[in-house]
This record gives C-alpha cells, sequence and structure tokens, in this order.
C-alpha cells in the first residue's frame, strides 16, 4: 500500500481520502500502514482492555510492541480490569504502556468525595477521561481505537478514519461484527476479560456499568437509565498544533 500524499491542512478531507482508500482493507492492513507508513512513531493505541481489547491489542502488537498505548485509569475502574490490563501488557509484551490518571487538583476541587458520577456524569468524565486522554495525545499526530458498528445505533455509520481536531483517528475494527471478534480470540487463544462471563460485553468504571441482557445493544449497560450514552472522548475535536502531522 502506498502512503498518501496528503498534507495537513485539512484533517477532514484526509480522513475521506483515507477512507476511500482504505476501504475493503483487513483491520491488519489498515494498522500496519497506519503504524509504519503514515505516522511512524507518531501514533498511539488507545485501549480500554475491556471486553474486545484484545483484538486490537494483539494486532498492534504483531505489527509493532513498542507502539505507545494509552489507559485511561479513572480511578472508577474494576479490579477485574486492572488485573487484565497487567495479563495483556505482559503476554503481548507491550513495552510502551501509558497510564493516565485524572489532574489531583481536578479531582479536589471537583470531585472530592468520589460520587460526582452520581451527581454529574459529564463533568465525571471530563475529568477522568477526556482532559487526562487530550493530555495524553498531545504528542501524538493521530490515534487508534476499537470502536465499532454494531456496538450501539448511535456507532451505525462510524467510518474507518476520522478527524478529531488536528489528528486523524483510525477505527480499523468499525466493521467487525461479534463473530469475528470472537474467531480472533479463538484464533489467538487470548483471555477474555473476567466480566464478559457475568454478562458485561462493554465494560467501563464500575459505578457506571451494568449487566446487558440477551438482544440489547451491548453499551446498553454503560449509564444505564440515564440519558448519556458515551464518555466524551468519542465526541469532542481535541484542538492541537497541526505541525504534529506527517508530510508525505
Ligand atoms: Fe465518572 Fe462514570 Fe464517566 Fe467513569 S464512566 S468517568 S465513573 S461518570
Amino acid at each position: 500500500m502506498n502512503a498518501p500524499a496528503f498534507v495537513h491542512a485539512d484533517p477532514a478531507a484526509d480522513a475521506a481520502a483515507l477512507n476511500a482508500r482504505l476501504q475493503g482493507r483487513s483491520a491488519g492492513d489498515i494498522l500496519a500502514h497506519a503504524i509504519g507508513e503514515l505516522f511512524p512513531g507518531r501514533i498511539a493505541l488507545v485501549s480500554s482492555f475491556g471486553a474486545e481489547a484484545a483484538v486490537l491489542l494483539h494486532m498492534v502488537a504483531q505489527i509493532d510492541a513498542k507502539t505507545p498505548v494509552l489507559f485511561l485509569d479513572t480511578g472508577k475502574l474494576f479490579d477485574e480490569t486492572l488485573a487484565y490490563r497487567d495479563e495483556l501488557a505482559a503476554r503481548l509484551k507491550l513495552s510502551d504502556l501509558r497510564v493516565l490518571r485524572p489532574d489531583p487538583k481536578a479531582l479536589a476541587a471537583q470531585d472530592e468525595g468520589g460520587t460526582l458520577w452520581f451527581r454529574d456524569a459529564d463533568a465525571c468524565c471530563r475529568i477522568r477521561k477526556v482532559e487526562p486522554l487530550q493530555r495524553g495525545l498531545a504528542p501524538f499526530a493521530a490515534w487508534i481505537n476499537g470502536r465499532k458498528r454494531f456496538q450501539a445505533a448511535t456507532r451505525h455509520a462510524l467510518p474507518l478514519v476520522e478527524a478529531d481536531g488536528a489528528k486523524l483517528k483510525f477505527n480499523p475494527l468499525a466493521d467487525w461484527g461479534p463473530a469475528e471478534i470472537q474467531a480472533y480470540f479463538d484464533r489467538h487463544d487470548l483471555p477474555r476479560h473476567p466480566l464478559v462471563a457475568q454478562g458485561y460485553p462493554s465494560i467501563g468504571c464500575a459505578p457506571c456499568t451494568q449487566p446487558v441482557a440477551a438482544g440489547e445493544d451491548s453499551r446498553a449497560g454503560r449509564w444505564r437509565g440515564r440519558d448519556k450514552t458515551e464518555c466524551g472522548i468519542h465526541t469532542i475535536t481535541a484542538i492541537t498544533p497541526s505541525s504534529l502531522r506527517t508530510e508525505e
């Protein structure tokens, strides 16, 4: 696959061009192109180490285990997620795992008692997820994540590549379904997050994640009963210097 000749003036146009170029390519091809050709040293994988995260982590590790992996430790995660993170990182030999945490000053000012999630979930996600991720992504021109169209009605139109402020965001598993994910786990003998067997097909922070019943969207247990479906890391656009982009 030849590297594109896009410049950094218009991330939306770059994303559109890449979407056209990458249609029909395998997730592994897309990742190899993004990591090895488009953004060498300037791209990170953002992983929740949740229910399906092992697939993308394994693919990236096969391409380059030194690829930075950003993990948001909100301070509200299940203990099982932290243990699973450590297990996968060791098994896949991930050598640049970066743990992003909330700013202690922001927590002291806005969430001293740790119950902001109940009073104002958007504000809680902002200080525990959105702002730490913005800081963690600052050195990078592009990032990779594991969202898929089947996961929720709000994700049905997910493209392979999208603009995120001045960065590009890759969704190489956008068109994967549950059967492909399971097959990948089986083929590579990857361990499942322990909460999957307890009815959690999508796993976020403990106070905001419940099991899901048969027939529900896989994300139906996230912020159940509340008017909220996303934490904000995929709905805001970060403003970063366009000079971080590559020119080819
Ligand atoms: Fe807070 Fe819940 Fe968002 Fe986690 S998912 S950051 S606990 S509101």
